[in-house]
């Protein structure tokens, strides 16, 4: 109720820190607003006897003639949002009460500027006067009076401008500027409450998922002064480093300056510790409240404070950001020092954190030339030659050159061109543009909206302003630039690139508990095997071939949850599966299939044994058949060419002809998955066959393979109870060859809407379900995802729509609707059910807490992001543990 702000300031004043005194309007009142359109009955009232206790507290009232109390109101909701109301400061001046000021301070210079910031800010912020209008007369003053900067300008200018301010309020509002002090504040009251339903605060409580009713709260705080003088001053600072986590003096101090001097950057701060050298007991007493609040807040606390006079005031503070690496230290520093417990800590940090931590690096003790920064949209270190269009990006890279696509900003036509490119950077357009939201689906290096840097596509370069400030520098095509799209930096030239230590230990290449491990290393170290036991969920890889499988086992994977079969069939193996295709007599397909059994089975055996004595979840083939023939445009070159040529080849025309049979206009929905099992005799059998028989060679072996059959894009259960059949015919007789019991499930893929809405039905028939989370999105939501995210999402997360891609995260409301329906039904039907998805939301940190919360048995994603998936399992399980015994 009383707001990020409010509250933190609530909490330091019981704290007994000295804040200046004031009081909290909260969001109770602000709602009624919104609702009503007027203030409630009451707070008139209820502001005017609050504002009588500060004033006698204070001993001076708003605005009075000789020496006013003045007042600043800010704004301040549960959540920090952008686009919420300014602060205005100085609120009660007036032209009554300038000249107290003045004489209270005994500086007449500093009443009118005080006079001066107050028209301006409230100008601005309260009567919606644009901003330019004010700096435009503050730049004439400084002209007509010959001088650079405006704490150049005497009292006696000032007052002239205020003048001049006054003016501007009046032609821009048909009013003159409020002279009365409680006007003044209720206006500015009513300002903030109006604020939380500006444009840019509604976009972002849509993207962010805020809720749109909670309302601001507004503070209002007696001033202080850091412009009165070299014994004044302001200052924001950290507890500890943001970007290390290590403890220390970190911050900046202005002297002789207000609040937004520091952040409008006129004069340049100095290190905080200079403020021990400039006042000592301030200093002092600085140290002992940071010590204080960390106690208290338990945490890394960012703090602003202003010094009048050689008083310290405490104007703010809340439990500050911090880097990935600073998270993982500063959660495992407080271990230590006792301020909170293992499960805690296992909250203080998630896995967006831990994937950041995961992607090489570049060497920061690497020389490198900085052109600019953009935003880190999608996180790694690309390295590359520059190129600026599409086309271009894709021939080089056929050639082998390894590029980086620069645009101003992307759009659908430049895919083929991300593709091709190691990084992508433009220098337009935010976190939801079409680069940063394609290049995150890609997962590939993107940094966007480069401001700084001017592209030109058709000179083909780019321009960035030389870090002295005075020259340029020109990147030509064919330049070699450096992107980290962790930062969002831009390097000139190649800048030597590290892999990240938190992958050399998942690696076990580096231990924790070496003498010389990395501190960070241990930190990770300690928080993952805390999550590991806490965590319900297990966790289980994507992975196709033994290579895979044995880097997710050493990332702590607990089986495979999705081996593709179909990359066996690509290569050199092609060529089989065009014969199978192309097989007129049951005999020509037989061969075929005769000719991929071994292979196949060769490929089984050694996945069972790098996952010897885990799951393995094999899905029978899944793609449309004309993935694996030639494309179609080139084959009709070639068939066409020959003919010209009077040499047709028979083989190219057969081939053809397949290739317009299996043509489809809606490949994702056609021929694939059981389909093909159900139409293509004898393909499923071999696969089965190829397991069984694998399975039956390990086991002789005394190896322990325990494999999972998984039948993909299954719609009703009839389906399944076919392939089933013939299954069970095939492991029957491998068993009766091998003399083993192999000990094979069969079961099912759930990623059809009438898959998940039958799964009562279809759980009579299946061992386990593996939620395939990708199609059922794109079936649910009638997505094509290739085509989508190419295409519309950007206007999607721009408008709102949805804060995040569906693709990227767990659609609760639809998607997720869907899974848990399917889940109980499952469990109806059959109670020991396996449950588990396989969908890349499997290794997204929001929907692995969903997956807990629906009771699935495990997560599988890609190796890689293997660890991300058992710290938020963890995560998850410490959080209802916590929910369950508060
Ligand atoms: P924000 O949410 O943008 O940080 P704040 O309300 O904290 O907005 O105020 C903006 C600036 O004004 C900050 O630098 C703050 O320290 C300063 N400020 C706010 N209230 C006062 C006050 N009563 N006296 C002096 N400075 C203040
Ligand atoms: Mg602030
Ligand atoms: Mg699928």
């Amino acid at each position: 109720m009383l707001g990020g702000k409010g509250a933190n300031l609530a909490e330091m004043t019981n704290l007994g820190l000295p804040v200046p005194p004031g009081f909290t309007i909260t969001t109770e009142a602000c709602k009624v607003y919104l609702e009503t359109g007027s203030e409630p009955a009451e707070l008139r009232d209820e502001v005017g006897a609050h504002l009588a206790a500060l004033e006698e507290r204070m001993g001076k009232k708003l605005g009075q003639a000789d020496g006013p109390l003045l007042v600043s109101v800010r704004s301040g909701a549960k959540f920090s949002m952008p686009g919420m109301m300014d602060t205005v400061l100085n609120i009660g001046l007036s032209d009554a009460s300038v000249a107290g000021l003045a004489g209270q301070a005994g500086d007449e210079r500093f009443a009118w500027d005080s006079y001066r910031r107050l028209i301006q800010m409230f100008g601005k912020t309260v009567l919606g006067i644009d901003g330019d209008l004010f700096e435009e007369a503050i730049e004439e003053a400084k002209e007509a009076k010959g001088v650079a900067v405006d704490v150049d300008l005497g009292a006696e200018d000032l007052r002239g401008l205020v003048e001049r301010f006054k003016g501007i309020v009046r032609e821009e509002t048909g009013r003159s500027f409020p002279q009365d002090p409680r006007e003044q504040m209720d206006l500015a009251v009513r300002a903030v409450f109006d604020s939380w339903n500006t444009e840019r605060a509604r976009l972002y409580r849509r993207q962010e998922r805020i809720p749109g009713d909670l309302g601001t709260a507004v503070n209002i705080c007696s001033m202080v002064f850091g412009n009165l003088g070299p014994d004044s001053g302001t200052g924001v600072a950290f507890t500890r480093d943001p970007a290390s986590g290590q403890q220390g003096v970190y911050g900046d101090y202005l002297q002789n300056a207000q609040g937004e001097d520091v952040v409008a950057g006129i004069r340049n701060t100095v290190p905080l510790a200079e403020l021990e050298r400039l006042d000592r007991p301030s200093y002092q007493q600085l140290m002992q409240i940071m010590e204080t609040l960390e106690t208290h807040y338990k945490d890394l606390c960012d703090i602003e404070f202003t010094i009048e006079r050689g008083k310290l005031w405490m104007l703010q503070t809340r439990v500050g950001k911090r880097t990935a690496g600073a998270a993982f230290r500063i959660a495992t520093q407080l271990v230590d020092q006792g301020l909170i417990d293992e499960a805690e800590a296992l909250q203080r940090v998630n896995g967006a954190q831990l994937a950041q931590l995961m992607f090489p690096r570049f060497d920061e003790s690497a020389p490198s030339e900085l052109l600019g920064r953009g935003i880190a949209a999608s996180p790694g270190a690309a390295v590359g030659k520059a190129v600026f269009d599409s086309y271009t990006a894709v021939k080089w890279s056929r050639s082998g050159e390894k590029v980086i696509l620069i645009r101003r900003e992307t759009n659908p036509d430049d895919l083929n061109g991300m593709i091709a490119a190691e990084g992508i950077l433009t220098s337009r357009g935010g976190k939801t543009s079409h680069a940063a939201v394609v290049a995150r689906g890609m997962g590939k290096t993107c940094v966007c909206g480069a401001e700084e840097l001017e592209v030109d596509t058709k000179k083909r370069r780019l321009t960035a302003t030389s870090p002295d400030g005075k020259g340029r520098i020109v990147v030509e095509e064919g330049d070699t630039v450096s992107i980290d799209g962790s930062t969002g930096q831009v390097h000139l030239g190649e800048v030597p690139v590290v892999p990240s230590p938190v992958v050399e230990y998942f690696e076990g290449r580096m231990h924790a508990g070496a003498e010389d491990a990395d501190d960070l290393v241990r930190a990770v170290h300690r928080i993952m095997a805390y999550a590991d036991r806490v965590r319900r969920l297990r966790v289980r890889a994507n992975a196709d071939n033994a290579q895979d499988a044995a880097r997710a086992r050493r990332f702590g994977a607990q089986g495979i949850g999705l081996c593709r079969t179909e990359h066996m069939f690509l290569g050199e193996r092609r060529e089989l599966v065009e014969r199978l295709i192309l097989a007129d007599t049951d005999a020509e397909r037989e061969d075929a299939l005769e000719a991929l059994l071994p292979l196949q089975r060769a490929d089984f055996v050694e996945l069972f044994e790098a996952m010897d004595g885990l799951p393995v979840t094999v899905r029978l083939l899944d793609p449309p058949l004309h993935e694996f023939l030639p494309d179609i445009t080139e084959l009709s070159v070639r068939v066409a060419l020959a003919e010209s040529r009077r040499d047709a080849n028979e083989n190219d025309l057969r081939l053809l002809q397949a290739v317009h049979k299996l043509h489809e206009q809606n490949p994702m929905l056609g021929l694939r998955g059981v389909r093909l099992g159900l139409v293509i005799p004898g393909l499923f059998a071999m696969q089965v066959r190829a397991i069984a028989e694998a399975a039956a060679e390990r086991r002789t072996a005394s190896g322990d393979p325990r494999a999972e059959i998984m039948i993909p894009l299954v719609g009703t259960v009839q389906e399944l109870e076919f392939v089933r059949e013939e299954a069970g015919r095939v492991i029957t007789e491998a068993e009766a060859a091998s003399g083993q019991d192999l000990k094979l499930t069969i079961g099912t893929m759930i990623e059809l809407p009438r898959a998940a809405l039958t799964a009562a039905q279809i759980a009579e028939a299946a061992e386990f379900f593996s939620f395939g989370t990708n199609d059922l999105t794109q079936t649910v939501w009638g997505f094509s995802r290739d085509d989508v995210e190419a295409s519309f999402f950007t206007a999607y997360l721009e408008k709102g729509i949805f804060g995040v891609s569906p693709f990227e995260t767990i659609d609760r409301d639809g998607v997720g609707s869907l899974v848990r329906h399917a889940v109980e039904a499952g469990r109806a039907t059959r109670p020991g059910i396996k449950l588990g998805v396989c969908g890349e939301h499997g290794g997204d940190p929001e929907s692995v807490h969903f997956f807990h919360e629906v009771g699935l048995d495990y997560v599988s994603c890609s190796p890689f992001r293997i660890p991300v998936a058992r710290l938020e399992a963890g995560r998850a399980a410490a959080e209802s543990l916590g929910s369950d015994s508060r």
